[in-house]
């Protein structure tokens, strides 16, 4: 049997990485070395000199049970002997039928109809479609989204035009990008007292504006990649008032927040509310393949399928992939029968006990914590590649960015575990205090 098995990266490997591998939001004429990972078991990514990093970062949310998890892996070696693809046109198979049924039954009760997808962003542009083309049903030409600032939402076009317009790619993309309408975001923390005008910016827009608006998207309750702010449930039901009011669509996109990482399983169930589509990605499948899922009403399904194009349009080549229908399926098993919310409790209780003292130093803004999520908000923006420097030299693997150094731990985290993570970030955040005071 011929096998390629190459597991580690010779001195030329990286300098061919660096040459002609582009890595998110990467230069290629000023590229940024990367470190060398060969393994990953539990909390641990492991380099290829052997050093071993405590993982702060599941992969950008989605490593929630950690890596190389038995049940996981077994779930993909099985499926991988029966059929590691298939079209879904015409076709369908256990996986996603099994996925599909457990989607259901855990997303809120009006979410009945279920878009399987490739990746975040894809279930955005899905979604954003659904939206319109429920209008288009009705004989309406409604294509303008309202949204929050401080937004993200991935970045393909359509999700991009939704994104914030300051600190994203609006800029570059200006002309290209459909037009649409941003609020402030709220303001109410998410354990502060309420303050019902933060919902006036939302309100005058749908006065003025509600019989163009086709749906509000936002993220529930924790805005990630677009500042990590945490704000106050009475917003969401109030948005989810406000939709009813105006006959509007609310698309949550769950994509960072779902599947337990707020405290709840969803973040909507904060202010147990129900989104008309949501979105998930992510920690769908443990972080193991790329899949998402849009989720939708039979109402808004049902009005999109009897409109003039008789179907919803949309077909991606990977719809459904098998393997990665089921290892999300054996994930969410593995989820919903363990004692997660306990552990997400553990890891909040922990992370405010040790990230919260923070707050003195005088170059740091902020700190926030909600579920297994905890923000540190500098004064000013970080150097990312020096700092992440000084985390691996701390044995952890923590990747800041702009004025942000923050955790989202695996699930499966061990208290000692968490504290060295923690203390990385105070023995830096402490060192770049002192710096910056002389
Ligand atoms: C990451 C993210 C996306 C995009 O997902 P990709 O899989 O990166 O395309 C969309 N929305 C939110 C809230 C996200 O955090």
């Amino acid at each position: 049997m011929n096998m390629i098995n190459q597991s580690e990266l010779s001195a030329n490997d990286l300098e061919f990485d660096a040459r002609h591998i582009w890595h998110p939001y990467t230069s290629m004429s000023h590229p940024i070395p990367a470190y060398p990972i060969v393994a990953a078991e539990g909390v641990e990514l492991q380099l290829d000199d052997g050093r071993k990093l405590i993982d702060g970062m599941s992969s950008w949310w989605s490593a929630i049970h950690g890596y190389n998890h038995p049940v996981l892996n077994a779930a993909a070696k099985s499926q991988l002997d029966k059929m590691s693809h298939v079209m879904f046109g015409g076709i369908t198979h256990p996986p996603a039928v099994n996925l599909c049924r457990q989607l259901v039954a855990i997303t809120p009760a009006a979410l009945e109809c279920v878009f399987l997808a490739d990746s975040g962003s894809v279930a955005v542009e899905v979604a954003l479609k659904m939206a319109l083309q429920y209008w288009q049903a009705q004989g309406e030409k409604r294509q303008t989204i309202l949204t929050i600032r401080h937004g993200y939402h991935g970045d393909t076009f359509g999700a991009m035009s939704v994104c914030d317009p300051d600190n994203s790619m609006h800029g570059l993309y200006k002309g290209y990008l459909p037009p649409h309408i941003f609020v402030a975001a709220p303001h109410c923390r998410f354990d502060a007292p309420w303050d019902d005008n933060d919902l006036a910016p939302l309100r005058g827009q749908l006065e003025q504006n509600h019989q163009h608006i086709a749906a509000i998207i936002l993220e529930p309750i924790v805005q990630g990649a677009g500042g990590m702010r945490i704000y106050h449930a009475n917003y969401l039901r109030g948005v989810r008032k406000l939709c009813d009011q105006y006959g509007i669509l609310l698309i949550a996109d769950e994509i960072a927040t779902g599947f337990g990482r707020t405290g709840k399983l969803f973040a909507c169930d904060h202010a147990e509310i129900a989104p008309d589509i949501m979105c998930l990605g992510k920690a769908l499948t443990g972080g193991y393949l790329t899949l998402s899922a849009t989720l939708t009403t039979r109402h808004v399904a049902e009005t999109i399928s009897n409109g003039a194009a008789g179907c919803f349009m949309h077909g991606p080549t990977f719809m459904a992939n098998p393997l990665a229908c089921a290892v999300a399926h054996a994930s969410l098993h593995l989820l919903l029968n363990s004692d997660w919310q306990t552990r997400v409790q553990r890891i909040e209780q922990q992370l405010y006990d040790e990230l919260i003292p923070l707050k003195s130093l005088s170059t740091v803004k902020d700190v926030r914590v909600l579920g297994a999520i905890g923000v540190v908000e500098m004064q000013s923006a970080v150097n990312t590649a020096q700092l992440q420097q000084q985390f691996v030299a701390e044995g952890v693997w923590i990747r800041p960015f702009g004025k942000l150094i923050y955790l989202m731990p695996p699930y499966i985290i061990q208290p000692e575990q968490l504290r060295k993570l923690t203390a990385a970030i105070s023995k830096i955040v402490e060192q770049n205090s002192l710096t910056n005071a002389y």
